[in-house]
């Protein structure tokens, strides 16, 4: 008799988003003219740049010749891919990353929630509080956790490191010494960052331990202040105790695209053992490439003209986030996030719950966002807006706030 992976059991019923979904649905559906501003999921909404669209005709011409088309992509990705990302994003910025050690792949998420793989089951896992889910999750899938406690909102053998006001929203060295630390800046959810100093201070404890961070660099273009980190290489000794990724998804409006990479040095090795070579079998064994058009894609935003276009696109959304922290701060609220992140994260009214004050903005002004007891309960009291929305919608979100 067949059996299932009852890991998977151990997630609890509702994923965050089917939850607002479904209670976003049910108020429409009382008020079928409701105008609802959504600034709840942390999608794009701008359109592919001039470039990216030029770059994908052009290659899907070329897949229509017998001369240029092409099947299955390298295992690590085209070489034209992982030259200009090693060159633009690592070696310009004093990193050194050589193109052999870039794994392009569909995103990060996939990278993200595969990593845990070449890892072994009792490695014990260490995340921020509140975090992006995925990472808990995967590892909740492969057996790396225990249950799931419903009253204290966490899984049994999970390190949760508390970021709050309190922290400044960067974790706080845990007593237990975890084997794979998640840390992702900027942030999601808090839209917080990191400083080069903090972020050593965790290179020099993974390295004192034997531990790997993880780094999830997926929100790096929204970078826009001096002295934060764009990349855990800018930290001296990273190569031997870090693995990076990053996402073509919001640096570019990638998320229909699909198009990511992954960064693991060659010296970097866990237990003695090696991990590129690791990462390099799984990638050839479950993956076959992200799709050439993509990839050719994806080269057009380190262009002159693509980067200028992307860097455009990106300012647009950073007004938006601009627009609403200044508004909700103007109203009255704690506001962090916004300034090198598309998210806003604010604290709720009169001591609301998170739960509550989604209720308060969908009932009374029809704004939708995202509980932040939804990312992990030390996101409680706590709410995400994002700046992905239109600069009309945001600049009507925060009138409705400022009008109440
Ligand atoms: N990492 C973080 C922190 C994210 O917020 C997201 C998407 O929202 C991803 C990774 C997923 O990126 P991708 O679209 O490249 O899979």
């Amino acid at each position: 008799m067949a059996t299932i992976n009852r890991n998977y059991l151990k997630l609890p019923g509702s994923y965050l988003f089917s939850t607002i979904a479904k209670k976003v649905a049910a108020y429409s559906s009382e008020h079928p003219d409701a105008d609802i501003i959504r600034l709840g999921i942390g999608d794009v909404t701008k359109p592919l740049c001039p470039a990216v669209i030029k770059a994908l005709h052009t290659a899907v011409d070329e897949m229509g010749e017998a001369g240029s088309f092409k099947g299955y992509a390298p295992d690590l990705g085209y070489e034209f891919l992982r030259n200009v990302i090693a060159q633009k994003d690592y070696r310009e910025r004093g990193c050194d990353i050589s193109p052999d050690e870039i794994f392009v792949s569909d995103g990060a998420k996939s990278d993200c929630s595969n990593i845990q793989e070449i890892f072994g089951l009792d490695n014990r896992i260490a995340v921020c509080d509140p975090v992006y889910p995925v990472y808990v999750d995967s590892n909740v899938m492969a057996g790396r956790t225990g249950e799931y406690d419903e009253a204290l909102g966490k899984f049994e053998n999970v390190i949760y490191m508390p970021c709050t006001s309190e922290n400044g929203f960067v974790p706080d060295i845990p007593k237990e010494i975890p084997d794979l630390i998640y840390l992702c800046y900027p942030n999601n959810p808090t839209g917080t960052v990191i400083k080069k100093d903090e972020l050593q201070g965790w290179v020099d404890f993974a390295r004192k331990n034997g531990s790997i961070i993880l780094y999830d660099a997926a929100y790096e273009a929204f970078i826009s202040e001096e002295g934060v980190p764009h990349s855990i290489y800018e930290c001296q000794g990273a190569r031997e105790c870090a693995i990076e990724f990053k996402s073509f998804s919001k640096t570019a409006g990638f998320t229909g695209l699909r198009l990511g990479y992954t960064v693991i040095p060659k010296e970097l090795s866990a237990g003695g053992e090696k991990l590129w070579p690791l990462w390099a079998r799984r990638h050839g064994t479950k993956y076959n490439g992200a799709p050439y058009i993509i990839q050719r894609a994806g080269e057009a935003i380190y262009s002159d003209e693509g980067r200028a276009q992307v860097r455009e696109q990106i300012s647009g959304y950073l007004e938006n986030a601009g627009i609403i922290s200044e508004g909700l701060k103007a109203a009255g609220y704690e506001v962090y996030g916004g300034v090198n992140a598309p998210y806003i994260w604010m604290k709720t009214k009169d001591g609301m719950s998170s739960w509550e004050f989604f209720d308060y903005l969908l009932e009374n002004l029809q704004i939708v966002g995202t509980p932040g007891s939804g990312f992990g309960p030390s996101g409680e009291g706590y709410f995400r807006l994002t700046a992905f929305g239109t600069r009309e919608n945001s600049l009507r979100a925060i009138e409705r706030i400022k009008g109440v």
